[in-house]
């Protein structure tokens, strides 16, 4: 290919362009790889090339052209020329046909992009790795979610006729700390499956208007099951504001989380369980108070983590299993919002979180 003489640039101060193959060779032996290009006839470059020294407008264009249309990682294309300023052309450098000014210049630039180079492999391979978590954490959560559903459908009926067994076993059997152990036992698993059913229906969360009052009744009811041997939910009571808008929440979560709350403060207080219910500002403001046992200071950021308990041998004493408050806060999380706890040894313990209102 030739190209036409009226965009060919000639180098003044030195026809000869020795210099130029001395300092290729010098920059060659510092592990650069580059090519000049003297004439104007077809070419092709080689693989890993770092710069194209070209002494022509023209072809300048010619060749950034070329690298624009295919997929290679492009090489500096620099023009050597006295004529600096009036190019316009592609190259992504035009270079004083000066020895020591062409090789500081040069040298810094291929520095330069080689540093470049290696910041972009870098990003590449911290954006595959990104990639590859996102695409592990969706199949642990899509297995999780299996399981959490699954494991609660499936362990439902068998402890249902251990549970029945065990009662009937327990009217013959002579020692009654046994019988007492193996009811204890399955109440505890009772409460597990119970958990991980709440946890399995806390996974899908729909936002929609929810009407808080609504949501704790839905609560109170299913605690009612719970307690069904004593009068314990009679001591839950509910301070409404009126007129209140309704929320925006999914309305299975919020009264998982309702349910999980009451179910502590009844557990672990003998007194009424307040609940209030107010708005503050564009939120709405929930609360749930005792005036039990209460937490201290140093246990309150540890009661939401998974199986905690303050007091090892609560279990024995007020039954459980230490996942309640892990479950109150995913579902929280899911809505983005933060769950509080003020609480003193003896006083009892408030629990609070917002949610938006929805405005209709
Ligand atoms: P559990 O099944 O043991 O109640 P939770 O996750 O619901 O599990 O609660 C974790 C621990 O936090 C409880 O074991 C208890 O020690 C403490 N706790 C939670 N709510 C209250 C409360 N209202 N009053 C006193 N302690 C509480």
């Amino acid at each position: 290919m030739v190209f036409s003489d009226d965009s060919t640039v000639a180098i003044h101060h030195n026809n000869s362009l020795a210099w130029l193959d001395d300092i290729v060779d010098q920059i060659a032996v510092q592990g650069y790889n580059l090519i000049v290009i003297k004439g104007d006839d077809a070419f092709s470059f080689p693989d890993e090339l770092d710069a194209i020294l070209v002494l022509t407008a023209s072809v300048c264009e010619h060749i950034y052209r070329q690298f624009q249309s295919s997929e290679r990682t492009h090489p500096l294309i620099v023009l050597v020329t006295d004529d600096l300023v009036a190019h316009n052309t592609h190259a992504d450098a035009v270079l004083p046909a000066n020895p020591v000014q062409f090789n500081q210049c040069l040298m810094s630039m291929l520095e330069l992009r080689r540093e470049n180079l290696e910041l972009r492999r870098e990003l590449a391979d911290a954006q595959a790795f990104i990639e590859k978590q996102r695409r592990l954490a969706d199949e642990v959560e899509i297995i999780k979610n299996a399981i959490v559903r699954n494991v609660s459908h499936e362990l439902k009926t068998p402890l249902l006729q251990v549970k029945s067994a065990v009662a009937l076993l327990a009217e013959d059997v002579k020692d009654e700390k046994l019988a007492d152990y193996a009811k204890g036992a399955t109440a505890r698993l009772e409460t597990l499956v119970k958990n991980i059913t709440l946890l399995g229906s806390s996974l899908d969360m729909t936002p929609s208007p929810v009407i808080v009052r609504d949501a704790l009744e839905y609560a109170k009811r299913n605690l009612g099951r719970i307690w069904e041997h004593n009068d314990a939910r009679d001591r839950i009571r509910f301070e409404i504001e009126a007129d209140l808008a309704p929320v925006l929440a999914d309305k299975q979560g919020l009264s998982t989380a309702l349910q999980l709350l009451m179910d502590n403060a009844l557990k672990f207080s003998k007194e009424a369980v307040d609940i209030h219910v107010k708005k503050i500002a564009d939120r709405v403001e929930i609360t749930v108070s005792d005036s039990g046992i209460g937490i201290e200071q140093e246990h309150l950021d540890r009661i939401f983590q998974t199986f905690y308990q303050v007091d090892s041998s609560s279990t024995r004493r007020y039954g459980g299993t230490g996942v309640g408050l892990a479950i109150v806060q995913l579902i929280l999380d899911h809505h983005n919002t933060q769950i509080r706890v003020e609480s003193e040894p003896g006083k009892g313990s408030t629990f609070s979180f917002t949610l938006p209102v929805v405005s209709i």
